[in-house]
Protein backbone atom coordinates (compact mmCIF):
# COMPACT_ATOMS: atom_id res chain seq x y z
CA UNK A 1 0.00 0.00 0.00
CA UNK A 2 1.45 3.36 -0.63
CA UNK A 3 0.18 6.30 1.71
CA UNK A 4 -2.45 7.92 -1.25
CA UNK A 5 -4.41 4.60 -0.85
CA UNK A 6 -5.01 5.58 3.08
CA UNK A 7 -8.74 6.35 3.86
CA UNK A 8 -10.75 6.91 6.02
CA UNK A 9 -13.93 4.66 7.12
CA UNK A 10 -16.84 5.38 5.01
CA UNK A 11 -19.43 7.89 7.49
CA UNK A 12 -21.51 4.91 7.65
CA UNK A 13 -23.55 3.57 10.65
CA UNK A 14 -21.66 1.80 13.50
CA UNK A 15 -23.17 -0.60 15.27
CA UNK A 16 -21.93 -3.22 18.19
CA UNK A 17 -21.74 -6.35 17.55
CA UNK A 18 -21.11 -9.88 19.53
CA UNK A 19 -17.80 -11.38 18.91
CA UNK A 20 -16.20 -14.39 20.41
CA UNK A 21 -12.83 -15.50 21.37
CA UNK A 22 -11.10 -17.70 18.66
CA UNK A 23 -7.91 -17.65 20.29
CA UNK A 24 -5.03 -16.47 22.11
CA UNK A 25 -1.12 -16.05 21.84
CA UNK A 26 1.54 -14.13 24.02
CA UNK A 27 2.97 -11.94 21.81
CA UNK A 28 5.94 -10.63 25.23
CA UNK A 29 5.24 -10.99 29.07
CA UNK A 30 2.96 -8.42 28.95
CA UNK A 31 1.02 -8.28 25.57
CA UNK A 32 -1.66 -10.98 24.64
CA UNK A 33 -2.65 -11.21 20.84
CA UNK A 34 -6.53 -12.00 20.76
CA UNK A 35 -8.48 -13.44 17.55
CA UNK A 36 -12.03 -12.44 17.80
CA UNK A 37 -14.66 -13.96 15.42
CA UNK A 38 -17.68 -12.14 14.67
CA UNK A 39 -20.58 -12.92 11.89
CA UNK A 40 -20.77 -9.58 10.84
CA UNK A 41 -16.70 -8.68 9.95
CA UNK A 42 -17.94 -9.64 6.19
CA UNK A 43 -19.75 -5.60 6.82
CA UNK A 44 -15.97 -4.01 7.91
CA UNK A 45 -14.76 -1.37 5.99
CA UNK A 46 -10.84 -1.47 6.59
CA UNK A 47 -9.89 1.98 7.28
CA UNK A 48 -6.19 1.95 7.53
CA UNK A 49 -3.44 1.28 10.46
CA UNK A 50 -4.67 2.72 13.55
CA UNK A 51 -8.00 1.41 13.18
CA UNK A 52 -9.99 2.00 15.97
CA UNK A 53 -12.21 -0.97 17.40
CA UNK A 54 -14.48 -0.23 20.51
CA UNK A 55 -14.82 -3.18 22.72
CA UNK A 56 -17.42 -3.77 25.35
CA UNK A 57 -16.37 -6.02 27.84
CA UNK A 58 -18.65 -7.38 30.42
CA UNK A 59 -18.63 -5.78 34.04
CA UNK A 60 -17.95 -8.55 35.46
CA UNK A 61 -16.07 -11.55 34.67
CA UNK A 62 -19.23 -13.72 35.56
CA UNK A 63 -21.53 -11.08 33.78
CA UNK A 64 -23.85 -11.77 30.46
CA UNK A 65 -22.70 -9.22 28.07
CA UNK A 66 -25.10 -6.87 26.93
CA UNK A 67 -24.77 -4.49 23.84
CA UNK A 68 -26.32 -1.45 22.97
CA UNK A 69 -28.61 -2.09 19.23
CA UNK A 70 -28.74 1.56 18.17
CA UNK A 71 -26.01 3.62 16.37
CA UNK A 72 -26.41 5.93 19.17
CA UNK A 73 -24.19 3.60 21.56
CA UNK A 74 -23.00 5.88 23.90
CA UNK A 75 -26.52 7.55 25.43
CA UNK A 76 -27.56 3.62 25.66
CA UNK A 77 -24.50 2.40 27.37
CA UNK A 78 -24.55 5.12 29.40
CA UNK A 79 -28.63 4.23 30.39
CA UNK A 80 -27.97 0.89 31.29
CA UNK A 81 -28.15 -0.10 35.32
CA UNK A 82 -24.50 -0.05 36.20
CA UNK A 83 -25.11 -4.09 37.14
CA UNK A 84 -25.01 -4.83 33.70
CA UNK A 85 -23.43 -1.72 31.69
CA UNK A 86 -20.78 -3.14 29.91
CA UNK A 87 -17.19 -1.27 30.27
CA UNK A 88 -16.01 0.44 26.92
CA UNK A 89 -12.38 1.03 25.68
CA UNK A 90 -10.49 1.91 23.03
CA UNK A 91 -8.47 -1.24 21.09
CA UNK A 92 -6.29 -0.74 17.67
CA UNK A 93 -7.58 -3.35 14.95
CA UNK A 94 -3.98 -5.18 14.63
CA UNK A 95 -5.39 -7.02 11.44
CA UNK A 96 -8.39 -8.64 9.85
CA UNK A 97 -9.44 -11.61 7.69
CA UNK A 98 -13.01 -10.28 6.05
CA UNK A 99 -13.36 -13.73 4.79
CA UNK A 100 -13.44 -15.58 7.56
CA UNK A 101 -14.76 -13.11 9.82
CA UNK A 102 -11.99 -13.07 12.13
CA UNK A 103 -10.10 -9.73 13.29
CA UNK A 104 -6.75 -9.56 15.58
CA UNK A 105 -6.12 -7.07 18.95
CA UNK A 106 -2.84 -6.86 20.92
CA UNK A 107 -3.62 -6.16 24.32
CA UNK A 108 -1.19 -4.05 26.79
CA UNK A 109 -1.17 -6.42 29.71
CA UNK A 110 -1.12 -3.40 32.08
CA UNK A 111 -2.68 -5.10 35.71
CA UNK A 112 -6.15 -6.05 36.47
CA UNK A 113 -6.99 -2.79 38.01
CA UNK A 114 -7.68 -2.23 34.84
CA UNK A 115 -11.26 -4.30 33.17
CA UNK A 116 -10.49 -4.53 29.64
CA UNK A 117 -6.47 -5.71 30.44
CA UNK A 118 -7.93 -8.10 33.14
CA UNK A 119 -9.95 -9.56 30.64
CA UNK A 120 -7.56 -10.27 28.27
CA UNK A 121 -5.31 -11.86 30.70
CA UNK A 122 -8.24 -14.21 31.56
CA UNK A 123 -9.73 -14.59 27.79
CA UNK A 124 -10.53 -18.21 26.92
CA UNK A 125 -11.42 -19.16 23.23
CA UNK A 126 -15.16 -19.09 23.94
CA UNK A 127 -15.74 -15.87 25.60
CA UNK A 128 -17.69 -13.01 24.68
CA UNK A 129 -16.95 -9.43 23.98
CA UNK A 130 -18.43 -6.43 21.90
CA UNK A 131 -16.73 -4.92 19.09
CA UNK A 132 -17.61 -1.42 17.08
CA UNK A 133 -15.68 -0.38 14.37
CA UNK A 134 -14.71 3.21 14.76
CA UNK A 135 -12.82 4.42 11.74
CA UNK A 136 -9.02 5.54 11.74
CA UNK A 137 -6.84 8.33 11.70
CA UNK A 138 -4.04 7.81 10.15
CA UNK A 139 -3.97 9.96 7.18
CA UNK A 140 -0.74 11.30 5.87
CA UNK A 141 -1.50 13.38 2.63
CA UNK A 142 -0.17 12.18 -1.06
CA UNK A 143 2.68 14.26 -1.53
CA UNK A 144 4.30 12.59 1.77
CA UNK A 145 8.00 11.34 1.29
CA UNK A 146 8.93 11.15 5.01
CA UNK A 147 7.30 9.37 8.37
CA UNK A 148 7.69 9.59 11.79
CA UNK A 149 5.90 6.78 13.75
CA UNK A 150 6.23 7.44 17.57
CA UNK A 151 4.47 5.61 20.45
CA UNK A 152 4.82 3.06 23.54
CA UNK A 153 3.43 -0.59 24.12
CA UNK A 154 -0.52 0.69 23.12
CA UNK A 155 0.78 2.66 20.14
CA UNK A 156 2.68 -0.73 18.87
CA UNK A 157 -0.51 -2.71 17.08
CA UNK A 158 -0.97 0.84 14.92
CA UNK A 159 3.06 1.11 14.08
CA UNK A 160 3.33 -2.34 13.37
CA UNK A 161 0.63 -2.32 10.77
CA UNK A 162 1.90 1.20 9.65
CA UNK A 163 4.64 -0.40 8.89
CA UNK A 164 3.95 -3.33 6.91
CA UNK A 165 1.30 -1.09 4.87
CA UNK A 166 4.45 1.46 3.56
CA UNK A 167 6.19 0.70 0.43
CA UNK A 168 9.78 1.51 -0.01
CA UNK A 169 9.31 4.70 -1.29
CA UNK A 170 8.35 6.57 1.98
CA UNK A 171 11.86 6.84 4.59
CA UNK A 172 10.64 5.80 8.25
CA UNK A 173 12.18 6.93 11.49
CA UNK A 174 9.71 4.97 14.56
CA UNK A 175 10.76 5.46 18.10
CA UNK A 176 9.72 3.14 20.20
CA UNK A 177 9.69 3.24 23.88
CA UNK A 178 8.88 0.13 25.67
CA UNK A 179 9.55 -1.68 29.14
CA UNK A 180 12.68 -3.42 28.32
CA UNK A 181 14.33 -5.72 25.37
CA UNK A 182 11.18 -8.87 26.40
CA UNK A 183 8.37 -5.78 25.19
CA UNK A 184 9.85 -5.50 21.58
CA UNK A 185 8.07 -7.38 18.77
CA UNK A 186 9.21 -8.67 15.49
CA UNK A 187 8.33 -5.90 12.68
CA UNK A 188 7.56 -5.88 8.96
CA UNK A 189 8.99 -3.01 7.79
CA UNK A 190 9.79 -1.18 4.20
CA UNK A 191 13.34 -2.01 3.65
CA UNK A 192 15.81 0.86 4.93
CA UNK A 193 13.42 1.56 7.67
CA UNK A 194 14.81 3.58 11.04
CA UNK A 195 13.39 1.40 13.80
CA UNK A 196 14.50 2.39 17.21
CA UNK A 197 13.67 0.70 20.02
CA UNK A 198 14.00 2.41 23.52
CA UNK A 199 13.91 0.97 26.75
CA UNK A 200 12.55 3.24 30.39
CA UNK A 201 13.91 0.58 31.94
CA UNK A 202 16.08 -0.21 34.05
CA UNK A 203 16.90 3.53 34.93
CA UNK A 204 12.96 3.82 34.96
CA UNK A 205 12.25 6.78 32.43
CA UNK A 206 9.59 8.74 32.74
CA UNK A 207 7.00 7.98 30.01
CA UNK A 208 8.13 9.91 26.94
CA UNK A 209 11.61 11.11 28.28
CA UNK A 210 13.23 8.85 26.38
CA UNK A 211 11.62 9.45 22.75
CA UNK A 212 11.63 13.43 23.44
CA UNK A 213 15.53 12.86 23.75
CA UNK A 214 15.97 10.79 20.90
CA UNK A 215 13.72 12.89 19.06
CA UNK A 216 15.38 16.22 19.80
CA UNK A 217 19.16 14.40 18.58
CA UNK A 218 17.61 12.80 15.29
CA UNK A 219 18.19 14.46 11.91
CA UNK A 220 14.56 15.59 10.62
CA UNK A 221 13.00 17.24 7.93
CA UNK A 222 9.99 18.38 8.11
CA UNK A 223 9.07 18.82 4.64
CA UNK A 224 6.65 16.35 3.13
CA UNK A 225 7.15 14.77 6.94
CA UNK A 226 4.16 13.41 8.03
CA UNK A 227 4.12 12.38 12.08
CA UNK A 228 1.98 9.74 13.89
CA UNK A 229 2.36 9.81 17.58
CA UNK A 230 0.37 7.92 20.28
CA UNK A 231 0.88 6.30 23.61
CA UNK A 232 0.55 7.73 27.35
CA UNK A 233 -0.92 10.65 27.40
CA UNK A 234 2.18 13.15 28.43
CA UNK A 235 3.98 11.67 25.67
CA UNK A 236 1.58 12.30 22.81
CA UNK A 237 1.65 16.06 23.90
CA UNK A 238 5.27 16.49 24.60
CA UNK A 239 6.24 14.86 21.23
CA UNK A 240 3.71 17.21 19.35
CA UNK A 241 4.53 20.02 21.18
CA UNK A 242 8.45 19.94 20.19
CA UNK A 243 7.91 18.95 16.45
CA UNK A 244 5.48 22.13 16.17
CA UNK A 245 7.32 24.34 18.80
CA UNK A 246 10.76 23.94 17.99
CA UNK A 247 11.19 21.82 14.53
CA UNK A 248 8.85 23.80 12.22
CA UNK A 249 5.89 21.06 11.67
CA UNK A 250 2.51 22.29 10.37
CA UNK A 251 -0.08 21.07 13.24
CA UNK A 252 -1.65 19.48 10.17
CA UNK A 253 1.69 17.12 9.77
CA UNK A 254 1.21 15.91 12.92
CA UNK A 255 -1.48 13.21 14.26
CA UNK A 256 -1.36 12.52 17.89
CA UNK A 257 -3.57 10.91 20.47
CA UNK A 258 -3.02 10.16 24.02
CA UNK A 259 -3.95 6.54 24.26
CA UNK A 260 -3.98 6.55 27.69
CA UNK A 261 -3.65 8.38 30.90
CA UNK A 262 -1.34 7.62 33.74
CA UNK A 263 -2.52 7.96 36.54
C1 LIG B 1 -7.48 5.00 19.60
C2 LIG B 1 -6.89 4.11 20.67
C3 LIG B 1 -6.34 2.88 20.31
C4 LIG B 1 -5.76 2.05 21.30
N1 LIG B 1 -5.26 0.84 20.92
C5 LIG B 1 -4.73 0.00 21.87
C6 LIG B 1 -4.26 -1.31 21.52
O1 LIG B 1 -4.35 -1.74 20.36
N2 LIG B 1 -3.73 -2.07 22.51
C7 LIG B 1 -3.65 -1.64 23.82
O2 LIG B 1 -3.17 -2.38 24.69
N3 LIG B 1 -4.12 -0.41 24.18
C8 LIG B 1 -4.67 0.40 23.24
N4 LIG B 1 -5.16 1.63 23.60
C9 LIG B 1 -5.03 2.04 25.01
C10 LIG B 1 -6.13 1.47 25.90
O3 LIG B 1 -7.39 1.95 25.46
C11 LIG B 1 -5.87 1.95 27.35
O4 LIG B 1 -4.66 1.45 27.83
C12 LIG B 1 -7.03 1.62 28.28
O5 LIG B 1 -6.93 2.49 29.39
C13 LIG B 1 -6.99 0.17 28.79
O6 LIG B 1 -8.17 -0.04 29.53
P1 LIG B 1 -8.17 -0.88 30.90
O7 LIG B 1 -9.61 -1.17 31.19
O8 LIG B 1 -7.22 -2.00 30.78
O9 LIG B 1 -7.56 0.13 31.98
P2 LIG B 1 -8.26 1.43 32.63
O10 LIG B 1 -9.44 1.06 33.44
O11 LIG B 1 -8.51 2.44 31.54
O12 LIG B 1 -7.11 1.97 33.56
C14 LIG B 1 -6.82 1.37 34.83
C15 LIG B 1 -5.45 1.86 35.32
O13 LIG B 1 -4.45 1.34 34.45
C16 LIG B 1 -3.63 2.39 33.93
N5 LIG B 1 -3.34 2.03 32.52
C17 LIG B 1 -4.19 2.04 31.47
N6 LIG B 1 -3.57 1.62 30.36
C18 LIG B 1 -2.29 1.35 30.71
C19 LIG B 1 -1.14 0.88 30.00
N7 LIG B 1 -1.19 0.59 28.70
N8 LIG B 1 0.02 0.70 30.68
C20 LIG B 1 0.10 0.97 32.02
N9 LIG B 1 -0.96 1.42 32.75
C21 LIG B 1 -2.14 1.60 32.10
C22 LIG B 1 -4.44 3.66 34.08
O14 LIG B 1 -3.59 4.78 34.27
C23 LIG B 1 -5.29 3.37 35.31
O15 LIG B 1 -4.56 3.73 36.48
C24 LIG B 1 -5.75 2.47 22.65
C25 LIG B 1 -6.30 3.71 23.00
C26 LIG B 1 -6.87 4.51 22.02
C27 LIG B 1 -7.47 5.85 22.42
Amino acid sequence: MTVQTVRRAAEREALAMPAVVVSTTRLTDHMVRIRLYADDVEKFDYAGPDQLVRLFVPPRPDAELHLPISARWWPEVCAMPESIRPIVRNYTVRSVDVAAGELDIDFVLHGDDGPASAWARRAVPGDKIGILFDGARFDPPPTTRRMLLVGDETALPAISAALEQLDASIEVLALLEVEDAGAELELAHPPGADIRWLHRAPAGAARGALVLAELRAARLEPRHCYAWVAGESSLATSVRRHLVNERGFGKEQVYFCGYWRQH
